[in-house]
């Protein structure tokens, strides 16, 4: 069998070192808000090349708390307008209604699955004071021409990178774009946690002080709580297992463009849409393939037979946001792309530990497909 993302692979690489660093936590005597959190944070930083990185519970609340700590800045107020892809995971909206902010859903282009910047203009009003860009499956929205826009209208930019560590546009990474970042370290991201954690990135110091202070019962100081704040901490051994994956996060992301071009040179059934990776001749352009996601109007019986075959794949996302039950009020809108994007594509399996032998086999039989 060839399993989509295998976790225990991935991991079982450096089991000696995560065992090393679990026992050396144990032994501290010290699990939340300690050395070992200090030091990713410093890292993940450094990594993403941006001054300060806060780490939380998971990307959600990572999303969440950015713009919780906009309003507490008094920079967003209720009501308020967000601009986010209508095709996107629903955590980049959750985070938005959570907040009683009003999610603006725009259409992604559809080569890129990524918000197309051409529409983000016509969905702006005087209420909109964010554009949420998403960087799905692992290639960076149009970043240069977004930040263009949010800077002629002066709006905030928080980037969704849950799955985009180290991507990047022209040497700068994900994480580096926005006025701040949500990342996810859940345990299937390109950087995964061994359970949940996640991070924000910023240059902005005041709000990676509002930030630190909201994810501890909005307390600056121990016992003085200037906010109302939440307890979304990222505890010390998830902390030290990150730091240690960080070093090798490059070598993985390596591994998978190699699998992606693999794909991408040698997958030619005409039944199969394959992903673009976005170029513009002056432009270099980073994708980290968190995902290898194609597109057929065959889906259902390309899932079968690779499965036949012994090819997991699964379907990133089977309903669009504004189809769910949890957003009724929206189930009549229309977005045609995302509508079509969500029931077309699938992804191929794709992963640090995917053998070329086995993404030969997944090519084989992409090419064998017939309808
Ligand atoms: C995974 C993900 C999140 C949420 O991250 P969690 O750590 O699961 O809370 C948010 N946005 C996108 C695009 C994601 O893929």
């Amino acid at each position: 069998m060839i399993p989509f993302l295998d976790l225990k692979n991935i991991n079982g690489q450096y089991r000696a070192e995560l065992i090393e660093a679990c026992t050396r936590v144990i032994d501290s005597g010290w699990y939340i808000g300690g050395n070992e959190l200090a030091q990713f944070e410093q890292n993940f930083a450094d990594y993403c090349g941006v001054k300060f990185a806060i780490g939380v519970a998971n990307g959600l609340d990572a999303l969440i708390l950015t713009l919780r700590a906009w309003k507490e800045l008094g920079k967003l107020k209720d009501g308020d307008e967000v601009i986010v892809p209508s095709n996107t995971y629903i955590a980049s909206i959750l985070a938005i209604t959570a907040n009683n902010l009003t999610p603006i859903l725009v259409e992604p282009d559809i080569n890129t699955y990524n918000i197309d910047p051409k529409k983000i203009e016509a969905a702006i009003t005087p209420k909109t004071k964010v554009i949420l860009p998403v960087h799905l499956y692992g290639q960076l929205a149009e970043m240069p021409e977004i930040m263009t826009i949010a800077n002629q209208h002066n709006l905030l930019v928080l980037e969704d990178s849950a799955q985009s560590h180290g991507a990047e546009i022209n040497g700068t990474r994900a994480g580096n774009w926005g006025d701040a970042s949500g990342f996810s370290f859940y345990p299937g991201k390109n950087l995964g946690a061994l359970g949940d954690a996640g991070a924000v990135t910023t240059n902005n110091e005041e709000l990676a002080q509002m930030l630190r202070a909201l994810r501890n019962y909005g307390s600056h100081e121990k016992y003085k709580n200037l906010v109302p704040g939440v307890n979304s901490r990222l505890d010390e051994i998830q902390a030290a297992m990150l730091d240690i994956k960080l070093k090798y996060l490059d070598h993985e992301v390596a591994h998978r463009r190699k699998i992606a071009q693999l794909y991408l040179q040698n997958i030619v059934n005409p039944l199969i849409k394959l992903p673009l990776e976005y170029k513009e001749a002056e432009k270099y352009q980073q994708h980290v393939w968190h995902l290898f996601v194609i597109r057929t109007e065959h889906r259902e019986t390309l899932q079968e037979y690779l499965a036949e075959q012994g090819v997991q794949t699964l379907i990133h996302y089977p309903i669009p946001p504004h189809k769910q039950q949890a957003y009724k009020e929206w189930n009549d809108l229309n977005y045609p792309i995302s509508e079509q994007i969500h029931a077309e594509v699938m992804s191929l399996p794709i992963g640090p530990t995917l053998s070329v032998e086995e993404a030969e086999k997944v090519i084989q039989l992409c090419n064998s497909f017939k309808a």
